[in-house]
């Protein structure tokens, strides 16, 4: 069998409780029978299979995307530890990438991202009216620290990708313009940073 790209659900909680999630407040209940996240042991028993698989497979390369619940719980030890251990096998044959809701990220959240390499997913649906259902368990809507997150990735050099759950009544129009706002918002944020070097 060919491996291409690995999703790894390296945690079963998340910090939000949107109310359209499918593990948390829909059918999928695996959560509850799984760890909240992944141990370094599991970890490391798929580097060594992945160190393996691509010894015997020596033109191939792989993709990894860590992916939950909300994976930045997993913590920032098991990132380093998880890239370095990697990178120090399989070098750049393995490339990284994570899909975050953003809201946990912070300067040293990006300094990992930057050093290991890893692209970073921010899950946004639209503006803000179209996130109304990304929210934490006391119901306080999560929009504008997803933005803060994806802004403070902007300004400290990363190009986060967006991935985002459209709602059939969102006209693609205000789809689009919400993200010029955070483009504009991204923009703005980055001048004012250089303005007060
Ligand atoms: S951020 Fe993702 S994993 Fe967390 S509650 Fe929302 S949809 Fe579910």
């Amino acid at each position: 069998m060919e491996i291409n790209h690995i999703i790894l659900k390296v945690a079963s909680i998340c910090n939000l409780s949107c109310d359209y999630c499918y593990v948390f407040n829909k059918q999928d209940k695996s959560y509850l029978i799984q760890n909240n996240v992944m141990t370094y042991e599991i970890a490391r028993t798929l580097i060594n299979r992945i160190e393996k698989y691509l010894s015997r497979n020596t033109n191939k390369t792989i993709c990894i995307t860590f992916h939950g619940g909300e994976p930045l719980m997993a913590g920032k030890l098991f990132y380093e530890q998880f890239a370095s251990e990697l990178h120090s096998k399989v070098g750049n044959r393995a490339m990284l990438s994570i899909q975050t809701n953003g809201t946990l990220i912070d300067k040293e959240w990006c300094d990992i991202f930057k050093k290991y390499k890893i692209a970073v997913g921010i899950s946004i649906d639209g503006d803000k009216e179209a996130n109304i259902h990304r929210k934490d368990k006391d119901n306080v809507p999560a929009y504008d620290r997803i933005i803060n997150g994806y802004i403070l990735l902007v300004k400290n050099g990363l190009t986060p990708g967006i991935l985002s759950v459209i709602n059939t009544k969102q006209s693609p129009q205000d789809y689009y313009n919400s993200r010029i706002q955070v483009n504009n918002a991204t923009a703005s944020n980055k001048r004012n940073a250089t303005s007060r070097v």
